[in-house]
């Protein structure tokens, strides 16, 4: 069975020498009709049928707008959805079921989304054909556990909740304060458990426009759970919340499933993904072109294949490397030149006062910063780089420092090229920023789009290139990995590490997906108090001491998963759990 797909953004005929792929077809060469001009349109289509899949089409095309791809007979009878002609094909469905958290885990733009809005029944699937009834769906189901699920949706006996990936957008779409928005949501009488359980109380008389990424984050899962349905779905529920808020939210979210509510769940922060699931899909497949569903796996089996690259059961391959964490106890950082020496600093802004312990920065090294939100970070940033003045000690230095905040803005009027050759154009063509930063980034293919209309994982991708590509001694990025997928994280992580080394440039990184920070780290630097009242920064320190010093205060232990080194949350009051805070080893055993 072969699939082709051209992605009509990218596709430029008059650029590309008109309509160059049809012209070098040689199946339409020879007389025949692989490709065929759609007039109306302006734009070619590929004719599956007649295509012998020789791929030159493919490398021929100037904007990489053509996939063609072969797939296994057996997959035909699982597709499920095809927006059209030579447009994304979505083979097979998770599995939902009561009491169960299932979850997703796969790149952007493989058809989750798409799987959510059907099992929502908010798309009717056209089977890939023109289905126009459920069904049909029910009976292309049957024998499968989605069966009754698709007769209870179509008789209405099904209300899905849905939490969205992007919090940000919620103040456009909802005006008010939050006390008013929960009232209206709770439906099941759970407003003072829910408001305390996720620490709303002190944003309850707030405006929804006045709230920050993670108090909006919270607020919509608060919403969600309020309501009274029988499915929910959690888009990516972790963004912007720091690692004592992930564990919270999932436990929260496993209690609906505990109550026998059916959840399903996208996530990219592995921990958190690891710590709520009962059983896992991966999706796999091509962005924006075609994805598949795996098979329903045991979730820490479902992870290990998925960072192996290797379904078993499906013998599929779809990644050519693993992807391994360093199990070493820590990795040694490079005793190189002193970047920064800085003395005890104080900030006090009256309602919010900042001690920072006197501590030393590497040239060539990655420190993550860790710790809640409101304590301090950017504020530690910003005295050292001599925008804001210590209220005690002093700052005599002049660094200069690229920052990219935690709140993106996309007001830029132009393209993605237009805004990062402004910045350095050079560093464009440069070959190892192309090939350590750019490709692995996904960025030459944002080149024309505008950046007001970029996804807001694209605009996060942008966003880190445009600091990285800055002139700087330090590089500051905050939560760098919010809206990107694992792949993504881990290309972000490596493109960081890779910079810094080469360019003798010092990298602090505030994170809280706890596989980024064990991948990118050589130190860390924890950050303690009680938010938006008073921080202390610890000098930056090895690893381990850190992880611990930091886990403590949250009260979280995590083992080392033996197959892959990828650090697991264990669960609060299992065996591990109680040995390992006995030993004071909260991070490395
Ligand atoms: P994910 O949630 O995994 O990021 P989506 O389900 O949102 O993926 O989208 C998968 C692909 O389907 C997208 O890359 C896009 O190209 C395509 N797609 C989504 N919606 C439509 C639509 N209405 N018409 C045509 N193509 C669409
Ligand atoms: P983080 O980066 O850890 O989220 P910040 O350094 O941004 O924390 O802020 C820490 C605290 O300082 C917050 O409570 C914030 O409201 C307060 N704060 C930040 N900048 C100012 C300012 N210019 N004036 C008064 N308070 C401020
Ligand atoms: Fe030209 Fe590529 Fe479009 Fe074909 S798919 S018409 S080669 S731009
Ligand atoms: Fe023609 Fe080959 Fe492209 Fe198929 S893959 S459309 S046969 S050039």
């Amino acid at each position: 069975m072969r699939i082709a797909v051209i992605d009509y953004d990218r596709c430029n005929p008059d650029k590309c020498g008109n309509f160059l792929c049809e012209r070098v077809c040689p199946v339409n060469r020879m007389g025949g009709e692989a490709i065929i001009i759609d007039e109306e349109n302006y734009r070619p289509v590929i004719q599956e049928a007649s295509c012998t899949g020789c791929g030159i089409c493919v490398h021929k095309c100037p904007f990489n707008a053509i996939t063609i791809v072969n797939l296994p007979e057996e997959l035909e009878e699982g597709c499920v959805h095809r927006y059209g002609v030579n447009a994304f094909v979505l083979y097979r469905l998770p599995v939902v079921k009561d009491g169960m958290v299932v979850g997703i885990l796969g790149p952007n733009g493989t058809g989750k989304t798409t799987a959510v809005k059907i099992l929502a029944g908010q798309l009717l699937p056209n089977l890939c054909g023109d289905n126009e009834s459920w069904d049909n769906v029910i009976r292309a189901f049957r024998g499968n556990e989605l069966q009754t699920y698709f007769e209870r949706l179509k008789n209405g006996e099904i209300r899905p909740v849905v939490k969205p990936q992007y919090v940000d957008l919620i103040p456009k779409a909802v005006k008010g304060k939050v006390r008013d928005l929960l009232r209206r949501a709770d439906e099941v009488g759970a407003f003072d458990d829910v408001v305390r359980e996720l620490e709303l109380e002190n944003v309850l008389d707030r405006d929804i426009k006045h709230l920050s990424g993670g108090e909006l984050q919270r607020v919509a899962i608060a919403a969600a759970i309020l309501r009274k349905a029988h499915f929910y779905f959690f888009d990516e529920p972790s963004s912007y919340l720091d690692i004592r808020q992930r564990l919270k939210v999932a436990r929260i979210i496993r209690k609906l499933a505990d109550s026998g509510k059916s959840v399903l769940t996208v996530e990219h922060d592995l921990a958190v993904l690891d710590y709520l699931s009962d059983v896992i899909h991966v999706v796999y497949g091509k962005p924006g072109a075609y994805g598949i569903f795996s098979q329903p796996k045991g979730t820490r089996n479902g992870i290990n294949e998925f960072l192996r690259g290797y379904l078993r059961d499906e013998n599929v391959r779809f990644r050519p490397y693993e992807i391994r964490f360093t199990k070493s106890s820590e990795r040694q950082s490079q005793a190189s030149d002193v970047l920064v020496q800085y003395p005890r600093l104080v900030k006090d802004y009256g309602g919010f006062k900042l001690e920072v312990e006197p501590g030393e920065l590497y040239m060539g090294e990655v420190v993550s910063i860790v710790g809640p939100n409101g304590i301090g970070k950017t504020t530690f940033v910003k005295m050292l780089a001599g925008v804001e003045e210590p209220t005690g000690g002093e700052v005599d230095w002049e660094l200069k420092v690229s920052y990219k905040p935690q709140y993106i803005k996309a007001d830029y009027e132009g393209t993605v090229y237009e805004l990062l050759s402004r910045i350095d154009a050079a560093k464009l063509l440069n070959s190892f920023y192309k090939t350590e930063l750019l490709n692995p980034l996904g960025i030459p293919d944002l080149y024309d789009k505008q950046v007001n209309e970029l996804s807001g994982g694209e605009l996060q991708r942008v966003a880190i290139t445009a600091a990285l590509i800055r002139d700087a001694d330090l590089y500051l990025l905050d939560e760098p990995s919010a809206y990107l997928d694992v792949e993504q994280r881990l290309a972000v992580s490596r493109a960081i590490r890779h910079l810094m080394e080469k360019e003798g440039k010092t990298a602090l990184v505030v994170e809280h997906d706890v596989l980024m920070i064990d991948y990118i780290s050589d130190r860390l630097m924890v950050f303690e108090g009680e938010p938006g009242r008073h921080g202390r920064a610890l000098p930056p320190m090895g690893m381990r001491e850190g992880m611990n010093r930091f886990l403590a205060s949250v009260g979280i232990t995590f083992r080392r998963d033996p197959e892959t080194g990828r650090p697991r949350a264990n669960k609060e009051g299992s065996v591990k759990d109680r040995e390992q805070k006995e030993m004071g080893e909260y991070y490395y055993v």
